[in-house]
């Protein structure tokens, strides 16, 4: 055994995963540029306090624009650090982002409703799925809760609320948790200790 390897580190820390576009900032479907970028009301409070209570901040995002050739991974990693800009002022940040950037036909491992991402942030950031949460807007952000064992919450983005219902429907993916909004689905997740 090498010098300084211990026993496996038990997961011990508790998280907020978050879905990006729909969740944390509106879908302005594909965006490249940095400066489109708006915060959805109520996310930066509820963010801060997540992580005041102790909860990592870590956002999970299908970026499948990158493979289709409309944006680069650069410019994802732009979009990531004007997010933490824009929180900044509200004492609120995300801790870090795992993006996909598979088209869906890839059928990658990676993209939600699949959970390497989450198990990749699970690994390195020593996280107990059992006693974290996620918050999308989408059924595969549902879809890939249940199937990591997180608790899971629904925020219908405003206006696509019958459309939602209808994906949901159509899934095996029931959330846990309906919320009116971000903060409200974050208020949840901290009440349940
Ligand atoms: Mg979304
Ligand atoms: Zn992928």
């Amino acid at each position: 055994m090498p010098v300084g390897a211990g026993a496996p580190v038990v997961p011990t820390r508790r998280a907020v995963f978050v879905d990006r576009d729909g969740t944390l900032n509106p879908d302005l479907h594909y965006l490249k540029d940095p400066s489109r970028l708006e915060v959805n009301r109520g996310v930066g409070e509820a963010l801060r306090l997540a992580r005041a209570h102790g909860y990592l901040v870590i956002c999970v995002t299908n970026q499948s624009g990158i493979e289709r050739g409309y944006y680069t991974a650069d410019d994802v990693e732009r979009i990531h650090r004007r997010l933490n800009e824009l929180l900044a002022p509200e004492g609120a940040r995300v801790d870090a982002f795992y993006y996909c950037p598979h088209a869906p036909e890839r059928g990658c491992a990676c993209r939600k409703p699949g959970t390497q991402l989450f198990e990749d942030a699970g690994r390195d950031w020593g996280i107990d799925f059992a006693t974290s949460a996620v918050v999308g807007d989408r059924a595969l952000d549902v879809e890939a809760g249940r199937r990591i064992g997180l608790l899971t919450c629904l925020v219908r983005p405003r206006g696509h609320e019958a459309e939602i219902d209808r994906e949901i429907a159509a899934s095996t993916a029931a959330p846990d948790i309906r919320a009116d909004s971000f903060g409200a689905a974050v208020y949840r997740v901290l009440a349940r200790g």
